[in-house]
C-alpha cells in the first residue's frame, strides 16, 4: 500500500501516523521527494482501514498494491482449486451441472425433474425450499417442507443436493445439503457468511445483483477466513440499464476471477437471462469461456411454475443441451464432471 503525504504536512503529525502503522506490525518506507513524501506500506495491509487513512488531514492519496482478499487469492495459491462434491468435479479443467427447478413444488415434481435432469446427464439437483422473493406476497418455497422433498428426491436418484439458505437460524437444517447456496441477495450477509465458514458443506456463493467482482472475493474470502474453503463462485447476471434481459451476464468475470483467484467458477444463465431461449446461448458461451460448471432452471411444465416459469427450460431442452455442451468442453479441453 503507497500513502501520498500532503506537501506542508505536519512533521509531527507524520511520526504520530508513522508510529501508528508501525504498531500494527506493518514496515513502513519512506520516500522525501523534493515535492512529495511517499510512505510504501509492507505486510499485512489488511489489517489496516484504507478509508481511515484517506480521511487523515496529511494524507493526500492512498492506492493499494496487493488486493484485500488473501485466502481467495491465486497468488498465495496458484494452483486452481477442485472442489468434488460426491465425485461431481468443478475447477482445474473439470466442468458439472447443477439442474432443477427453482422451487420445490411437491413430491410429484422435484422426484419427476431430479430423474429428468439425472437422464439428461446433470450431476447434482437443484431446487429451492427458502425463496427470496421481491414481493412478501409471492411464494415463498416450501420452506422445511421443500427441504425434506429435496432430500427425498436425493435418496431416490442419489444427486447431491444444492439448495438456498437465507437465515444462519436455519443452518442445523441444511447438514445433509451437499452445496448450500448463498443467493444473490445475500452476498453480503456477512453474518451469514461467518457462520457458513464454520460448517463442512461446500457453499455456492452467487454475485450481488449489483456487486463488483472484487465485493464478491471478499465474500468468499469471510467464508473462507472462518475455515471453509470449500467455496464455489457464481456469476448470475449484474443489473444494468438493459431491459431485454432480467440481468445482464457479465461474461468476462469468468476469466478475471480465474486469473484473480483459484476457487472454481460457474454461471446461472437462467437468472442472468430470464428468457428461457437464452439458457443454451448463455450456457454454450459458459463452457467456452473456460467456466467450471453450470447451475440452470429445469422445470417439467414451465407455464405452471410457482417461479421462474418463464426463465425454466424443460426437460428434452435441458438434454439437447447437455450434449451441445459436452461438444464445446471437448473443443476446450475440459472433462465433463
Ligand atoms: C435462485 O437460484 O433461485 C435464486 C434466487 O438465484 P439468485 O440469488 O441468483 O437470484
Ligand atoms: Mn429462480
Amino acid at each position: 500500500m503507497i500513502l501520498v503525504i500532503k506537501q506542508n504536512h505536519d512533521v509531527k503529525q507524520l511520526d504520530n501516523l508513522i508510529g501508528w502503522i508501525s504498531g500494527k506490525g506493518l514496515k513502513v518506507n519512506i520516500s522525501h521527494g523534493d515535492n512529495t513524501t511517499i510512505l510504501g506500506l509492507v505486510g499485512d495491509t489488511t489489517l489496516v482501514d484504507i478509508e481511515l487513512l484517506e480521511s487523515l488531514d496529511i494524507v493526500e492519496s492512498v492506492k493499494r498494491i496487493q488486493e484485500p482478499y488473501k485466502k481467495a487469492n491465486r497468488r498465495f495459491h496458484p494452483d486452481d482449486s477442485v472442489i468434488d462434491v460426491k465425485g461431481n468435479k468443478f475447477g482445474g479443467g473439470h466442468f458439472s451441472i447443477i439442474a432443477g427447478p427453482c422451487s420445490v413444488e411437491s413430491e410429484k415434481q422435484i422426484i419427476q425433474v431430479a430423474e429428468a435432469v439425472k437422464a439428461a446427464g446433470a450431476g447434482l439437483l437443484r431446487g429451492g425450499a427458502f425463496k427470496p422473493r421481491t414481493s412478501p406476497y409471492a411464494f415463498q418455497g416450501m420452506r422445511e417442507e421443500g427441504l425434506t422433498l429435496l432430500l427425498k428426491a436425493k435418496e431416490v436418484t442419489g444427486l447431491p443436493i444444492v439448495t438456498e439458505i437465507m437465515d444462519e437460524k436455519h443452518l442445523d437444517l441444511f447438514r445433509d445439503v451437499d452445496i448450500i447456496q448463498v443467493g444473490a441477495r445475500n452476498m453480503q450477509n456477512f453474518e451469514l457468511l461467518k457462520q457458513l465458514g464454520k460448517v463442512p458443506n461446500t457453499i455456492l456463493l452467487k454475485r450481488g445483483l449489483s456487486n463488483t467482482i472484487e465485493e464478491l472475493l471478499m465474500s468468499a474470502e469471510y467464508i473462507m477466513a472462518e475455515g471453509n474453503t470449500n467455496v464455489i463462485l457464481c456469476e448470475r447476471g449484474i443489473r444494468t440499464f438493459e431491459k431485454y434481459t432480467r440481468n445482464t451476464l457479465d461474461i468476462s468475470a469468468v476469466p478475471i476471477l480465474h486469473e484473480r483467484s483459484h476457487l472454481p467458477v460457474i454461471i446461472d444463465p437462467s437468472h442472468a437471462a430470464g428468457i428461457a431461449s437464452l439458457v443454451e446461448p448463455l450456457s454454450l458461451a459458459t463452457a467456452g469461456v473456460g467456466a467450471d460448471g453450470l447451475i440452470i432452471e429445469v422445470h417439467n411444465d414451465p407455464p405452471h411454475a410457482l417461479c421462474d416459469g418463464a426463465q425454466s427450460i424443460r426437460p428434452e431442452q435441458f438434454a439437447s443441451l447437455v450434449t451441445k455442451i459436452k461438444g464445446v468442453l471437448n473443443v476446450v479441453g475440459k472433462t465433463y464432471n
